[in-house]
């Protein structure tokens, strides 16, 4: 049976609404189904200075991969379009950066992947789209809906809806 998945799309470099489309358009190709998408949302960089402000969106996909696999394939995709790894400590500008949130209800913590997104909940760049495309999806571990986690969320950072 095919999985469910919410995938957080980030970009702070280069063409960034054109870079996460093409994203979106590879996930399609190469995952499985995207079948909602969220608004595309403007916020500041969290813990480093950067040039350019972050878009950020969610994607929902129905896909038939592992967990794993799908995370091979998304980091395939930040590959493809550009994405460099450098071995900085913390966050760095990049052009693309895909993160699983939820896969299903699965809990996993293995070294290379944690689902639910170890960050989700304290992140209100991720859990605005988030609720565009799930609100009332529960997470696994809290037992609390989305809507829920933005409600009681910490981080007033601005993330504001962003018009091309
Ligand atoms: P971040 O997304 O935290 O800014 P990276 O995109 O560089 O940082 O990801 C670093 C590592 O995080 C990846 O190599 C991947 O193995 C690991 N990882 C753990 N859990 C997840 C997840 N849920 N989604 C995506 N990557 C994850
Ligand atoms: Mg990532």
């Amino acid at each position: 049976m095919a999985g469910l998945s919410f995938i957080l799309i980030g970009s702070n470099l280069g063409q960034r609404e054109t870079i996460i489309n093409q994203s979106i358009k590879m996930m399609s190709e190469r995952c499985g189904e995207v079948y909602a998408v969220s608004s595309l949302y403007e916020t500041e960089p969290w813990g480093f200075t950067a040039e350019q402000s972050f878009l950020n969106c969610v994607v929902a996909l129905r896909t038939e991969k592992s967990p794993h696999a799908l995370l091979e394939e998304l980091m395939k995709i930040e590959k493809d379009l550009g994405r460099e790894r450098h071995s900085v400590e913390g966050y760095e500008s990049r052009p693309i950066d895909l993160d699983i949130l939820y896969f299903d209800d699965k809990i996993i913590n293995d070294d290379d992947l944690i689902v639910p997104h170890p960050r989700l909940h304290k992140r209100r760049f991720t859990l605005t789209p988030l609720c565009d495309v799930a609100a009332d999806f529960i997470h696994p571990v809290f037992k609390k809906s989305n809507k829920e986690l933005l409600n009681n969320c910490e981080d007033f950072s601005e993330v504001k809806l962003y018009k091309s």
